[in-house]
Formats: structure tokens, sequence, C-alpha cells
């Protein structure tokens, strides 16, 4: 037999056959075209068929609210992808909803959006089919290096908001759920939003779909106090995210002795409340105190747009320096058997 391709993982193809030491298929003429030019390369030399039983895992990299995340192998071509799997009994007509809305997010043409190849629908279970991001998310990166400076600061801020720009004014939605553990990151230093959609999709299959599920944290002063909202309250969690990030606490814990911060109620009066937290100009430079002033704003109508803060000063001065974010997380350990 004639076989005319052969992929690193030792794969061999030719037309709609398929042959490798797992033995020989047929890729059906249905194929799942993958027409993502960023997306891994093997991806490019062959029209992968999606099912369960073609992905094999790993190992678990992953716990959210929602469910599960782990590592998975496509069996023929040796891909690594990041499989979701979210717990829900809900009914027919909401599921239909909500594959409809999941849908929309596999169109995604962002390289700063996480790529959402497929989903699955079955026995109470919704299955996604993630770009897996060998890094993890921003969460485990400040676990082991604590703060991040300011170039590398830069760096990731541009590239998520790459990401906002796109979800916001190309597409016209809010993310709502923008955190440290949603902004995933690789080796080659490349950073990329995850799980748009995902929190909107949780409060609908419980049937409230303004509910929110997951951390009140960075959610913007106007979201808590119940009152209309747009994509400036995900310009308030960048902004505190980037604050962690740089001071390397979250900015409504005040000291290290608090290490378990403020009650639940006490945050949500205080994010109401209380001035808006700053970057202290004894520590960060001009430009980031004005970036994240900039961002953290009571008023949403005082904060900029993802658009302005990508032509903000803070953005541009490091933006010609050639910083290598890859060389921070490279050296990282990529997280294995985390557990929340
Ligand atoms: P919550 O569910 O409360 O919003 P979360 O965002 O941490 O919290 P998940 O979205 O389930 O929960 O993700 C859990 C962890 O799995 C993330 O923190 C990240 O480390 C890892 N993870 C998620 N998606 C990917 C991916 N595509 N590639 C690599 N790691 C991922
Ligand atoms: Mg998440």
């Amino acid at each position: 037999m004639m076989l005319n391709g052969r992929t690193a993982s030792g794969t061999f193809h030719d037309g709609d056959l398929l042959l490798n030491h797992k033995g020989l298929r047929l890729i059906s003429e249905k194929k799942e075209s993958l027409a993502y030019a960023s997306g891994p390369s093997e991806l490019k030399e062959i029209d992968l068929q999606f099912s369960l039983e073609d992905l094999e895992t790993i190992k678990v990299i992953g716990k959210g609210s929602g469910g599960v995340v782990q590592l998975v192998r496509h069996k023929w071509v040796g891909t690594l992808f990041a499989l979701k799997v979210i717990q829900m009994n809900i009914q027919e007509d909401i599921r239909k909803q909500i594959v409809q809305e999941l849908k929309i997010n596999q169109a995604s043409q962002c390289s700063h959006v996480v790529i959402c190849y497929h989903s699955f629908y079955h026995n109470g279970v919704i299955s996604l089919v993630l770009e897996y991001m060998d890094r993890g998310s921003l969460a485990d990166v400040i676990r082991q290096v604590k703060t991040i400076l300011e170039p590398y600061l830069a760096v990731v801020c541009k590239q998520v908001l790459m990401g906002l720009v796109y979800l916001h004014h190309e597409r016209h939605v809010i993310h709502r759920d923008i955190k440290p553990s949603n902004l995933l990151v690789n080796h080659k230093g490349e950073v990329k939003i995850t799980d748009f959609g995902v929190s909107a999709m949780l409060a609908n299959s419980m049937g409230q779909r303004d509910t929110f599920v997951g951390t009140y944290n960075y959610m913007s002063p106007e979201r808590i106090s119940g009152s209309t909202y747009d994509s400036k309250s995900d310009i308030w969690s960048l902004g505190l995210v980037i604050l962690e990030c740089a001071i390397g606490r979250f900015p409504y814990i005040h000291s290290e002795e608090q290490q378990n911060g403020p009650s639940f109620y006490e945050l949500l009066d205080a994010i109401v409340r209380s001035p808006p937290p700053s970057a202290p100009s004894d520590q960060f430079s001009p430009e980031f105190c004005s970036f994240i002033s900039a961002c953290i704003q009571k008023d949403p109508r005082d904060r900029s747009s993802a658009l302005d803060l990508l032509n903000h000063p803070f953005i541009k001065k490091f933006e010609d320096k050639d910083i290598d974010l890859g060389i921070l997380v490279g050296c990282l350990e990529p997280p294995v058997n985390f557990t929340r």
C-alpha cells in the first residue's frame, strides 16, 4: 500500500486513510477542518477528526469551579490539547443555546484568544477541546515568581489588550471573567485569554443568566452594585490583575500579615465604597502608575478602552525593546498535578 504522508508522531496518511501504531482507520467525508493559521503545525498537515475516543488523557492539569482540565493527546496525530470537562445537568433547550454560544467561540480568529477547536455534549458533561498552553496560567506564573517586572508586564499587557480589542471592538462582547487563571501562557511567551463565555455558560446552565460563578475578586464596582456594565468592566479586572502581578499580592489585601484577606462581604464593600487601589509611585515608573490608574477607575466612563490602552506610554515604552517573555516563563515548571 502506498501512503504518501508521515507526520512527526509516526502517523501515515493518504487521502482519507490514516495508519499508525493504533491501527488503520478512515477519516469520514465530513472532516473537522481546522483552518487556523496559528494552530499547532501538525493541524495544518492533516484534517483532524474529533471524537472523545480520538483523545487519550495524559494527566489532570487544572481544576476550576466548573470542572477539570486535562492534558490530552490526539491518538492519530499526537497533537496535545487541553480538554476542559464541565459537569452540567441541564434541559435540552438550554443545552442547545450553550452549544450555539460555544460555536461562536469556536469561530475566534484572534491569536490572543485561546482557540476552542471542538465541543461535545455527552451524558450531562460538556467537553471543550482547547489549544494547550504549556505554561499554564498567569496565576501559576505568579505563584512561582511572586512578582513580574515592568518590562515583562508590558509584554503581557500588550497581548491581553490585543485579545480584548478583538473581543470588545471586533466581536462586541464582554469577557466578564478576566483574572489570572484565565490568562494563559506558553513557552514561546505568548499570552492568550481563555474561558470567554464559559462563566456566562455556567450561569446559564443554572437557569439564571446573570448569576456569576467563580471569584468576585476582580469584578468591577458597577457589576457588584448591580448597575449596567459594559466592556469597561473587563478593563477594571485587567488593571487589578496587572497590579497584583507587579506588587505580588491581591491589591485589596493590604499587607503580608493579612494573608487571608478581607471576608467576602468586606471585599465587595471595599470595591464599591473605598478609593480604588493604585500602584505605589515610589516603587513603579510614572508610566506604569498612569496605566494602572487608567484601568482602575471606579466610574467606568473614566477608564480607558482596550484600544486606547494599546497606545498608552507604558506599552509603547517597551515595544521596541525586544523583550522575550519566553525567557521568563521558559524556566518555570509546567503546572502538574495542580490542586486547589
Ligand atoms: P474558575 O473555574 O473558578 O473560573 P479556573 O479558571 O482556575 O477557575 P479552569 O478554567 O477550569 O478554572 O482552569 C483550571 C486551570 O487549568 C487553570 O488555572 C490553568 O492552569 C489550567 N488550564 C485551563 N485551560 C488550559 C489550557 N487551555 N491549557 C493549559 N492549561 C489550562
Ligand atoms: Mg478558567
